[in-house]
Order: C-alpha cells, then structure tokens, then sequence
C-alpha cells in the first residue's frame, strides 16, 4: 500500500492517537511517526512501544517538516497548541485534529495556522472508555464513521488525500457542516454521557442502597452507564464547555420528556410508556441494521455476565 504522507505527528498520545499510530503502520500509510505529549511518562511509553519513532518534550520541534499534523488531546487545548505549532508549519502540510466537538475547536484553531496549510478538521466516531498510548488497537476505527468537516473551501487534493487516510484506517468516511456534526454528536454521543454520569452519581448518593448493593445487583443497564462514565473526565469537562449550545438543547428536550414519563409512570398511563418504548425499541433495530452494533444478546457478552440482569 502506498505512503500518504510520509511525516505524520500525533500532538497527544492518547487512546485515538495510538490506534491511528497502529492502524496507520498496519497499512503502510506513512514513513516515520513522531509524537508529543504533555508528560515524560506518556512518551516514554509511547516510544518504548514503539507507537513513535521519535518524541519530543517541545511540540515545535516535534512539527518541524510534518506533512500530516493530527491534533489528538483534549479539545480545550487545542487552541493553545495550535498558537504555539502554527508559525512552525512546513507549507502545504494538513493539519486535522480528532476533537469530539467540531465549532469550538474551528474557531480556537484555525486563526493559528498559516494560510499555506491545508486545516481539516475530524471526528472519528469510535472510542473506548479507557485512555493513554497504551489504550490504543489497530483496529478501532474499522467499519466506523470517521466524519470530516472542511471549510467550503479547502483544497480538493489535501481534503481527498485525508479521505484515503481515514479510509485505509478502515474507517468510512462522511462530510459534514461543523454546526450540524455538533448537534448530532449531542443527541448520539455527549448528553447520553451525561445522563450515565448522573445515573452513576445518583447511585453512589443514594443513602439507602449500600454501595456493595449497587456493585453486587448492578443490572447491565447500569453496568453499561458505569462503563461510559469511567471515561476520562479532562476529556469530557472539553466536550461539554465546548458544546455547550446543542447539548443545553439536547439537554431541555430530555428532561421535558423525562417529565412526560414521570407523570405517565405517576398516573399509571401504561398507554404512553407502551407506545415511547415500542418507539424507542425500533431505533435500535434501525441501529442494527445499519450495521453500528450486534444483535446478540446483552452486545454479546458470554451467558455468565448477564445472569445479573434483571
Ligand atoms: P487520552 O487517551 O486521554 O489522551 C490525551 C492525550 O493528550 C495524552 O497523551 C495527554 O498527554 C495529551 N494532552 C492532554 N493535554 C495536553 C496538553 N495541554 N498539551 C499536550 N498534550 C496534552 O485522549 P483520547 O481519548 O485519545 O482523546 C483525544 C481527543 O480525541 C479528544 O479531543 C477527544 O475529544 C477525541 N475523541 C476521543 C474519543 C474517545 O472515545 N476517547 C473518541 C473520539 C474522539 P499526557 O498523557 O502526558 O497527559
């Protein structure tokens, strides 16, 4: 497979970074990975495992001559990075980042970069709820959406060759308005976080249910939200003070349909919370068929991990 670009940088070397540090020399993509991050210990490991062929402590020697920049750490840095990389950029070097929120990280990051470098910004939708160089597999990106949202004008060449990139990655591909990416990313993605943060938070509150109970009976519903909400915190403080119009949306609808169904469940409408979940249960059959997730059981897990559902 040929090389796409041959100097890749990853700023950050966190669970995104490494997966594409190994998917990207799975397929050959490039010839030499460099890397930064904030701490000694997150770049020794990343080079004692050979993630990178180099790292370095000071982001702008780590740009020099890189012909593919990826911004991969939290989205609230990403403004200060880029101020501090931007005047040391090769001319004709795409610059993208991996940011979960698309708007805030544009406005913080493209004023930043010289006008000869391609900025595209991205959003690869598949993550896991672990962090750091060692999270990383070759493999995370495969068969998921890796969405794009590039100024109307960027250069087709720059824009198709990140294309291939996500691409060979296993990735697919979609374009999208940065506005558009956020509001959805809002319904799928960071108001859920919320609601398993706060589930996971109320749990722990609750007086009257030890915590050994809430470990011991934990039904997989709950199971599932402690899972999303063991997810790094300095990334998630980023996605919500950065997207914080569309989720206050999200956000508002919920709870004022929340409130439908606490009144339902208070009246004993059965009518109503039939017809939501009948609603509801048919997403996830749409979900399946688009091929985002499995039809097994419980995703899948063995018959011993569900034998605490309730
Ligand atoms: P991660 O595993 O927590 O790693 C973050 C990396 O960024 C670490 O290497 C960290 O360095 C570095 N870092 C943090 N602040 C920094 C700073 N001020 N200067 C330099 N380096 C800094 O994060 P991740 O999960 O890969 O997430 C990275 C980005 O991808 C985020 O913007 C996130 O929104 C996005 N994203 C995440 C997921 C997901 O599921 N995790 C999915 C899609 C997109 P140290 O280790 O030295 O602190």
């Amino acid at each position: 497979m040929s090389v796409l670009y041959p100097k890749v940088v990853f700023i950050g070397l966190g669970l995104i970074a490494s997966s594409m540090a190994l998917a990207m020399r799975a397929a050959n993509l490039c010839e030499v990975i460099v890397g930064h991050a904030r701490s000694k210990e997150t770049r020794d490991v990343a080079l004692e495992i050979g993630l990178v062929d180099a790292v370095f402590a000071d982001p702008i020697a780590a740009v020099q001559d890189a012909d593919l920049v990826v911004l991969a750490l939290p989205v609230g840095a990403m403004g200060e990075m880029a101020a501090l990389i931007g005047p040391h950029l090769k001319a004709g070097a795409t610059v993208t980042d991996v940011g979960s929120v698309k708007v805030a990280v544009i406005l913080a990051v493209q004023p930043h970069l010289p006008v000869n470098v391609h900025f595209i910004p991205g959003h690869p939708i598949a993550g896991t709820e672990f962090s750091g160089p060692h999270s990383g597999f070759a493999q995370l990106f495969q068969g998921r959406w890796w969405l794009l949202t590039p100024h109307p004008e960027i250069d087709t060449q720059a824009f198709a060759r990140l294309c291939e990139l996500c691409r060979k990655m296993g990735a697919k591909v979609d374009q999208m308005d940065a506005a558009h990416h956020d509001l959805v990313l809002a319904v799928t993605s960071h108001t859920p976080h919320l609601i398993a943060y706060t589930m996971v938070g109320v749990a722990d509150d609750l007086g009257r249910v030890t915590d050994s109970e809430v470990i011991q009976y934990s039904a997989a519903g709950f199971r599932d939200f402690t899972r999303i909400a063991s997810s790094d915190p300095t990334m998630w403080r980023d996605v919500f003070l950065n997207n914080k119009e569309a989720t206050l949306e999200i956000l508002g609808r919920f709870t004022d349909e929340l409130a439908q169904l606490q009144n339902a469940i208070r009246l004993g409408d059965g009518a109503h919370l039939h017809a939501y979940f009948t609603r509801t249960r048919a997403i996830r059959r749409n979900i399946i068929d688009a091929g985002q997730d499995t039809s097994a059981a419980n995703f899948g897990r063995d018959a011993k991990e569900t034998t605490t559902k309730s």
